[in-house]
């Protein structure tokens, strides 16, 4: 049966499902509050400079291929794909090394690090590749609205192998003596929102998307993307509404009838949302109807939120490559003030992005494209003064790590960051990456896909399974889509 749905929120999340909802003949329609669509990967442009805000890594290609290819569409005509070599540069604080696209290039690097290392980083590697195709396969694409989605025999037999219930940081520990390779094979965790003791080893599994299916870049950055997923849903005749905001959904008898708009009230047979669950479910459905109230969400570890700074650059700046982290010699100290004791962190290890460096389009011609990234703790005083001493100080430590002059060549500079998520995404305490990955925050005891308390309502985005990051809010869309059908046949 063909039906109307509203989906809230234009994110990843949201326009894949509205895209393969459309394709399965629903009558979709979409609402933004922005001006744009792509969630907290929008894109800001100023005197010819294009920054993607949020996400600039291109992960698990073939996810996004599959998805495309559903929607009967081809990624790489809707996009112009360029694998990235090196992957990046990670700086420490005595020497800076490239990951690069050889692998015989990384295991040289390797075994100057730690000698006759090899074997065991292939091993590493092996069980990577055997996590990722295990919870591709029996894994990901489950609503675990149940036990026996996760407690299955597969599950049962599979569990020690994935290494569910020890930590990233002990397998690290166990495996290598270098604690610079263990950096290399640990950052992914923070795409995850956790850090090293809070994200069980079954993470891993990143390193396989890292090392062997490569790091992509589609020109005109990751909002590419989102535009290509925004063309999409046009053909497939879904209506976008941008600058609306929803500010209520109503539900009678446990069905959800009507979404109210700043704009309009309109009625659906089914209702999505991609907005922050955690805000959602609190603002937008009367107590009653809220599954997770404000107690729940106030109890769960939320996964860091972002000092950005965006910075157009007069003249090249040496040494950087695409992707760069800046890491500091005790990192820990930088997790513990995001998840221990919250606080604007010391002496932070950090993210720059250089798109200039692979395309010219996104900086004026003799300039350069970067932005910043700090994870900090979500929910942090964040006022004028404070971001403008913070900026500050990570201009100057970046000056000295790469020993050239920038404040002076600033063209464009703008701060993003906890107060910027709020007004912008409504985001929960400001965070920008939704709920830490730990165990006790995965599958089964994540917010579900579908409401508890209300018959008709679903949820898509990083909040809920199976968790963050580009690819993976894909695979919640395709996770909806399938619990709308079952229950459409
Ligand atoms: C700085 C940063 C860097 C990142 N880096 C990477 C990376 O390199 N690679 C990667 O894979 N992932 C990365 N991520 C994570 C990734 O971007 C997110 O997991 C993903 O984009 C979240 O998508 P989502 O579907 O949950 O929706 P979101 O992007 O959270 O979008 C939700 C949408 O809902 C809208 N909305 C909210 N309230 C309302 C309302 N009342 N009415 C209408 N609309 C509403 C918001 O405006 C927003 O557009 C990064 C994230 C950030 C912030």
């Amino acid at each position: 049966m063909k039906k109307k749905i509203g989906v809230i929120g234009a994110g990843f999340g949201g326009l894949t499902v509205a895209c393969l909802l459309a394709k399965k003949g629903h009558k979709v329609t979409l609402f933004e509050k922005n001006d744009q669509v792509g969630g907290r990967a929008r894109i800001f442009e100023e005197k010819g400079f294009k920054f993607d805000m949020g996400p600039s890594w291109y992960l698990m290609p073939d996810t996004i291929k599959e998805i495309f290819e559903e929607l009967g569409y081809d990624v790489n005509k809707e996009l112009n794909l360029v694998r990235l070599d090196p992957h990046y540069k990670m700086f420490f604080n005595d020497e800076a090394i490239k990951i690069r696209k050889d692998m015989s290039e990384n295991y040289k690097l390797f075994e100057r690090l730690e000698p006759r290392v090899t074997p065991k980083i292939k091993k590493y590697l092996d069980e990577a590749k055997y996590k990722y195709d295990t919870a591709m396969e029996h894994f990901i694409e489950k609503p675990y609205l149940k036990a026996t989605d996760l407690i299955n025999w597969k599950m049962l037999k599979e569990g020690r192998n994935l290494d569910l219930f020890s930590s990233f940081d002990s397998h690290l520990r166990k495996s290598f003596r270098s604690d610079k390779i263990r950096k290399i094979l640990g950052y992914t965790m923070v795409f995850l929102g956790g850090s090293p003791k809070n994200t069980p080893a079954l993470y891993s599994l990143m390193s396989h998307g890292d090392f062997n299916l490569g790091v992509y870049y589609p020109k005109g950055g990751m909002n590419a993307l989102a535009k290509a997923l925004e063309k999409i849903a046009k053909e497939l005749k879904v209506k976008i509404q941008l600058k609306t905001s929803v500010e209520k959904i109503e539900v009678e008898k446990r069905v959800a009838k009507r979404i109210v708009t700043d704009k309009k009230t309109y009625e659906f047979d089914e209702v999505v949302v991609n907005a922050d669950y955690a805000w959602a479910e609190t603002n937008l459905l009367e107590k009653k109807y809220q599954t997770y109230k404000r107690k729940y969400w106030n109890k769960k570890i939320i996964a860091p939120s972002a000092f950005m700074i965006y910075l157009g650059i007069k003249g090249k700046i040496k040494g950087l490559e695409h992707h760069n982290l800046m890491i500091e010699n005790d990192w820990m100290q930088h997790f513990n003030e995001i998840f221990e004791n919250p606080g604007w962190p010391e002496n932070p290890s950090y993210y720059v992005c250089m798109p200039s460096k692979t395309e010219n389009g996104v900086a004026p011609k003799g300039h350069e494209n970067l932005f910043i990234l700090v994870p900090t703790a979500p929910g942090l005083d964040d006022n004028d003064v404070i971001r403008e001493k913070y900026a500050e100080k990570i201009l100057n430590e970046l000056e000295k790590r790469i020993n050239q002059k920038l404040t002076d060549k600033i063209v464009v500079k703008k701060i993003y960051t906890q107060r910027d998520f709020k007004k912008d995404y409504n985001a929960f305490k400001g965070t920008a990456l939704g709920l830490a990955q730990t165990l006790f925050q995965t599958a089964l005891f994540r917010p579900k896909n579908k409401s508890g308390k209300v018959k008709n309502l679903y949820y898509v985005g990083q909040f809920t399974n199976p968790g963050t990051g580009v690819p993976i809010t894909m695979i919640s869309a395709k996770i909806v889509k399938k619990l709308i059908e079952n229950e459409s046949n």
